[in-house]
């Protein structure tokens, strides 16, 4: 087995933790986890989308956020789904932005109301625009494993949207089990066959819980020399807490299995036990 000296966690629990959560959690309480976080040593934050508020009342704050972590001094991502939200992205000065795309056609239709072809054009021109304005850009891909309206993608699926983001110079692409369906391994097969197909880019593993397998999936992955992952503190993003959550695999979890086995995170696991104990809080 492979076992690298370091990984690196992103924390995306204020982000795409939060806006999978119906309860709205006030800009206080949201500043307040990413300090809490931040506390922990991680090195990047999801702390914003740019969405419009219409669409997500939970990221209607992504300008006071966006100026909250500026001020921390964070290395933060913020969500720009389309070329409005990546305007005012970079109105905010957000250093690093994100942008989406769905293996799957028809959830990709029904949750950006685009073809996946439309969806890759608007790319296209954000790509550029973020260039001229030296963002760090991260190209997400979700449904890769499975969809709840196609049930399996195939691998060519994902290699058509990885294809489009590594030809357009994204600087890393995260790869979703976004309903958490995906087992070891596809994990490993997909991940090798992206990295033999893309030896050039950095690929993020962002793994959801729902069937207790997150953390198979990561080991998997890491097998696969994937070196990043994304997880959310509290496992944000689907019901925390309860029995039966669906969300983004838990922070936590992650750091401390990784420090079980002498891989580094530079994650103090105390402060993350503060943050944890914070997000319980988040929906009172
Ligand atoms: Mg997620």
């Amino acid at each position: 087995m492979h076992f690298p000296k370091q990984i690196e966690i992103i924390e995306v629990g204020p982000r795409d933790g939060l806006q999978n959560e119906s309860t709205f959690v006030s800009t206080e309480k949201k500043q307040k986890l990413v300090k809490l976080l931040e506390k922990t040593g991680v090195q990047r934050i999801e702390t914003a989308s740019f969405v419009h508020p219409r669409a997500v009342p939970q990221m209607a704050d992504a300008t006071e956020m966006a100026r909250f972590s500026l001020e921390q001094g964070l290395s933060f991502l913020a969500l720009t789904p389309n070329l409005k939200a990546l305007e005012l992205a970079i109105q905010n000065n957000v250093p690093q932005i994100a942008v989406f795309v769905g293996a799957s056609e028809t959830f990709n239709q029904k949750n950006i109301r685009r073809t996946i072809d439309e969806s890759l054009a608007e790319c296209t021109e954000m790509f550029a625009r973020a260039k001229e304005e030296r963002l760090f850009i991260r190209g997400y891909v979700s449904m890769c494993f499975s969809c709840p309206y196609e049930g399996a993608i195939s691998y060519d699926q994902v290699k058509k949207i990885v294809s489009h983001f590594a030809r357009h110079g994204v600087d890393e692409i995260s790869i979703g089990d976004t309903n958490g369906q995906a087992n070891p391994k596809i994990i490993f097969e997909r991940f090798m066959k992206l990295k033999e197909n893309f030896p050039q880019t950095v690929f993020v593993g962002h793994f959801h819980d729902t069937n207790g397998l997150a953390l198979a999936n990561i080991l998997a992955a890491i097998q696969a020399g994937v070196e990043r992952f994304d997880a959310s503190i509290g496992g944000l993003g689907g019901c925390p807490f309860s029995p039966g959550a669906t969300g983004n695999v838990a922070t936590e979890k992650v750091v401390s299995m990784l420090h079980q086995m002498g891989i580094e995170t530079g994650i103090d696991e105390q402060c993350l036990a503060q943050a944890s104990a914070y997000t319980k809080t988040l929906f009172e």
